[in-house]
C-alpha cells in the first residue's frame, strides 16, 4: 500500500503524462506517474544496442516549431544533445521499386488543382477532401494519400485536415529539424529522473475512485496511491475506463473517440546487408505497413536500422517476411518492437474536446495525450502545459 499522499498522480508516462509532470514537479507539487510498461516514453521508444547503435521504433523527428518541448529540454540541461538530421530523401515502394515522390504524381493534374490551395480553408475539410481539391484526385490516390497515412500510422482519408500539420512560430537559434544523441527517448528518460518527481514503471493503474475529495488509483500489485489531483495521460479508449465508474460523462465522451492500434518492427543491419540508397522514410503505395522510418538521418560508420509500422493484424510471421523481402536480407543483428495505440480523430473531433473541456471545469481531473489538437509531440506538450495552468489557477 503507497503511504504517501501525492500532490498531483499522473497515469501514462509518454511525453503528455511527463511534460504534464515536469511543469507540476517544477512548480513544488508532489508528483507521482506510474506506467504500465518497464520504461517511460510510450511512442518514444528507442531501441539501443550495446554497440552504441540506437533505432527510433516511433517518434524520430521534432523541429524548431515544438517551442514547449524545446523549453523543457532546456529545462532538462540536454540542450546541447540536440542532433540535425541528414538531408536523405523519402520515398515511396511501388510494385517492389523504389521511386521518387514526385515521379508519382500526375503534373497536369497537380497544376490544375494547386491554385485552389490559395482560397480552400482546411477547416470542416477531411484530409482526403482537402489534398484531393488541391493536388487532384488521382495524385491523392497514388502519392498523397499514402504519403499522408504515413503521418500518423494509419489511413488518414478521414482525419480533420487542420490536424496534420499546423504553422507555429519557430525558434531560429534552433537547428529546423532535429533530434537527440540516443535517440528521442532521452527526453522522456530525461524528464522523469527531474528533481520533485516520482516514476513508477511496470505496474498498470486498474482503476481510479474518489473519497472525501481524494482520488484513489489502484496499480497492479502495488495497492492504492493517494492525491489531490489526477492527471490522465493514456490513449482515449484507456482513459475513459479508468473514468468509467467516477466520472461516468466523462468517460462517454473519451469512448466516442476512436483508436486504433500501430505495431512496430525495428530491424538493425550491418550496412553491408542491403543495397538500397540511404532514406529518411519509404513509403509503400500500398502494403502491409504504412511507411518504414530509416536511421539514415543520422549516419553510422557500421550499421543501418528500419523500422517498419504495420497496418494492424498483421501476424509477426507475416511481418517479418515482408521485412525480409523488402530489404532483401534475413541478416538481422537486432530484431525488437513496440505496439502502441493511436487516436484516430474525423471530422467533429473539436466539438467532442470542447464539451470534454466544459465536463472537465472545476474538477481536479486534468486530462492530456496526442487527441486533443494533433498527435504531434508538441500538440501534447502544449495540452499538458494548458492542464497545468488549469491546475494551477485551481490551486
Ligand atoms: C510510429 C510513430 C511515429 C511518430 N513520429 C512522430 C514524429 O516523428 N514527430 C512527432 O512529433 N510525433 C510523432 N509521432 C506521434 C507522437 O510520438 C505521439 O503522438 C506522442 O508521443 C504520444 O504521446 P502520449 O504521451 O500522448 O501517448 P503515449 O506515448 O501513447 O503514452 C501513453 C502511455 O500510457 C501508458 N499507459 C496506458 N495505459 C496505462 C495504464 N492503465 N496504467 C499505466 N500506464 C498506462 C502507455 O504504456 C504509454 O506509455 C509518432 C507516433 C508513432 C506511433
Amino acid at each position: 500500500m503507497g503511504l504517501s499522499r501525492y500532490g498531483l498522480i499522473i497515469i501514462g508516462a509518454g511525453i503528455s503524462g511527463l511534460s504534464l509532470a515536469h511543469y507540476a514537479s517544477k512548480a513544488g507539487i508532489k508528483t507521482l506517474v506510474i506506467e504500465k510498461k518497464p520504461e517511460p516514453g510510450g511512442c518514444l521508444r528507442t531501441r539501443r544496442l550495446d554497440t552504441g547503435f540506437w533505432l527510433e521504433l516511433g517518434a524520430h523527428t521534432c523541429y524548431n516549431s515544438y517551442g514547449n518541448l524545446i523549453g523543457i529540454i532546456e529545462d532538462c540541461g540536454i540542450l546541447d544533445r540536440l542532433q540535425g538530421r541528414k538531408n536523405v530523401p523519402f520515398r515511396m515502394l511501388v510494385s517492389g521499386a523504389v521511386k521518387s515522390i514526385p515521379s508519382e504524381l500526375d503534373f497536369l493534374e497537380l497544376f490544375c488543382s494547386a491554385p485552389r490551395a490559395l482560397t480552400l480553408k482546411k477547416s470542416g475539410q477531411t484530409v482526403e477532401s482537402y489534398y484531393s481539391k488541391i493536388a487532384g484526385k488521382k495524385n491523392f490516390l497514388r502519392a498523397l494519400g499514402p504519403v499522408l497515412s504515413a503521418v500518423p500510422s494509419q489511413r488518414a482519408d478521414d482525419f480533420p485536415a487542420e490536424m496534420l500539420f499546423k504553422r507555429r512560430p519557430h525558434r531560429k537559434d534552433i537547428m529546423k529539424k532535429f533530434t537527440i544523441k540516443g535517440g528521442l527517448q532521452t527526453i522522456t528518460d530525461a524528464i522523469s529522473h527531474s528533481k520533485g518527481m516520482e516514476l513508477i514503471a511496470g505496474a498498470r493503474a486498474k482503476s481510479v475512485r474518489v473519497e472525501n475529495s481524494l482520488f484513489k488509483v489502484s496499480v497492479e500489485g502495488m495497492g492504492e496511491f493517494v492525491s489531490d489531483g489526477l492527471g490522465i495521460a493514456v490513449p482515449p479508449s484507456e482513459a475513459s475506463a479508468l473514468l468509467m465508474a467516477s466520472f461516468p460523462e466523462v468517460s462517454r465522451k473519451l469512448s466516442s473517440i476512436k483508436v486504433v492500434p500501430v505495431e512496430s518492427v525495428g530491424v538493425t543491419v550491418k550496412r553491408d546487408a542491403v543495397r538500397v540508397a540511404p532514406f529518411a522514410g519509404l513509403i509503400p503505395a500500398d502494403d502491409s505497413f504504412y511507411s518504414i522510418v530509416s536511421r539514415d538521418t543520422v549516419h553510422d560508420e557500421n550499421y543501418r536500422g528500419f523500422s517498419f509500422h504495420f497496418k494492424p493484424a498483421v501476424g509477426e510471421e507475416a511481418r517479418l517476411r515482408r521485412i525480409r523481402e523488402v530489404l532483401g536480407t534475413d541478416r538481422f543483428e537486432d530484431v525488437s518492437g513496440n505496439a502502441v495505440i493511436l487516436p484516430s480523430p474525423v471530422l467533429g473531433h473539436e466539438k467532442v474536446i470542447d464539451e470534454l473541456d466544459v465536463l472537465l471545469k472545476g474538477k481536479r481531473v486534468f486530462l492530456t495525450g496526442n487527441y486533443f489538437s494533433g498527435l504531434a509531440i508538441e500538440d501534447c506538450v502544449t495540452r499538458s502545459l494548458n492542464e497545468f495552468n488549469r491546475l494551477n489557477a485551481q490551486s
